[in-house]
């Protein structure tokens, strides 16, 4: 009987394969390590684009300060830092990550994704609704044109409605869900900015108005001044570039906060969050934001802008100075730019 493989053809090909195997392996080992030369996530690369992106907009004086709640015009409109984490915990800084903004409508997303956590996402769709509504984030008309429905939790009307669901027997209860919610995102216990908080609740009118609204088409679930005032003091939490930047890694890594390794909510409600910042995360300009980005964001008029980068990292910039829609101007380019320069918009798609 002929052997399958010649004794002699077998002594040319098992060297050559244990040589192609020896070179094989240390570049998949490479790979998984994430230090090939390629990896955009390379140290290297990271810090080179953050600064790049520091440097080039820190003198840009574009934009100005929110006023329309009085504490925010006294904000220094100087501040600047930017915050990238990976979704392994890898943290990358530039300028000013240590100066607290307050969070404002960054606070949106996380509020929803327990809302999600706690009664399903279907809840979220029905009960708020998960369409941009094309309008400014303070819309009276987007509620009235749809009779309450067609809203998203990340505009005001759909915001007030999240932190109307919230499970707790009374304010008090549903408060402390909001703050450890928004904490264990952030990795630490947060604070709320009591002038800021003061400064917004005494005229806070129009979104008394839309609460009520919302109520008199049975689109609020539970008291509209207290939902209102609870919504308010949910912006007022403090935060730095960095708070902002753990909470974009933890959507960005499925729900697991990268860096203190706590799970904080489900990849499902994950799945079902990123969506709505897709197309709502920065009002009226979100289109204009995902076509430039391809990132999911949620931009804040306390100046804080994140986005997230799904299964790779997240990242936030603050700066006080704002355009006509509300949000960050040296955060929208500073994060088009880093994406740009790490090639990792999610729909740049290499041919295979
Ligand atoms: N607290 C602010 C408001 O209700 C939040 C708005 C925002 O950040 N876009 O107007």
């Amino acid at each position: 009987m002929k052997p399958f493989i010649h004794f002699r053809t077998a002594g040319l090909i098992i060297p050559m394969l244990l040589i192609s195997a020896c070179c094989i392996q240390p570049v998949n080992a490479q790979k998984k390590s994430g230090k090939t030369s390629n990896d955009p996530l390379s140290k290297e690369k990271i810090e080179a684009a953050i600064t790049e992106a520091y440097n080039l907009y820190k003198n840009d004086t574009e934009g100005k300060n929110a006023d329309y709640i009085k504490e925010l015009a006294n904000v220094d409109p100087n501040i600047f830092g930017i915050a990238l984490i990976t979704a392994d915990g890898k943290i990358y800084t530039m300028g000013d990550v240590s100066s607290m903004v307050s969070i404002q409508s960054v606070s949106k997303v996380f509020t929803m994704a327990k809302v999600i956590e706690e009664q399903g996402h279907q809840a979220i769709q029905d009960k708020i609704g998960v369409d941009a509504t094309g309008m400014r984030f303070n819309s009276i008309v987007a509620v009235e044109l749809q009779k309450g429905k067609e809203i998203n939790p990340l505009v005001n009307p759909g915001a007030i409605a999240s932190s109307s669901l919230i499970s707790g027997q009374d304010s008090v209860a549903k408060w402390k869900n909001i703050l450890d919610i928004q904490s264990a995102f952030a990795g630490r216990p947060l604070t709320v900015n009591w002038p800021v908080y003061v400064s917004e609740a005494g005229d806070n009118l129009r979104n008394q108005a839309i609460a009520h609204l919302l109520l008199a088409y049975n689109r609020m679930y539970f008291d509209p001044v207290q939902s209102t005032d609870l919504y308010t003091k949910q912006c007022a939490i403090n935060v730095n570039a960095k708070d902002l930047a753990t909470m974009a890694a933890t959507l960005a890594n499925g729900g697991v906060n990268p860096v203190t390794k706590m799970k904080v909510v489900s990849p499902e409600t994950v799945m079902y969050t990123l969506p709505v910042m897709a197309t709502a995360g920065l009002y009226d300009d979100s289109g204009i934001w995902f076509y430039n980005s391809g990132l999911p964001a949620k931009s804040g008029v306390g100046g804080g802008l994140l986005a997230v980068c799904p299964g790779k990292f997240g990242i936030a910039v603050v700066s006080p100075p704002l355009d006509a829609a509300g949000n960050s101007v040296k955060a929208q380019k500073s994060i088009r730019y880093i994406v740009e320069k790490l090639q990792v918009n999610p729909y740049l798609i290499q041919p295979k």
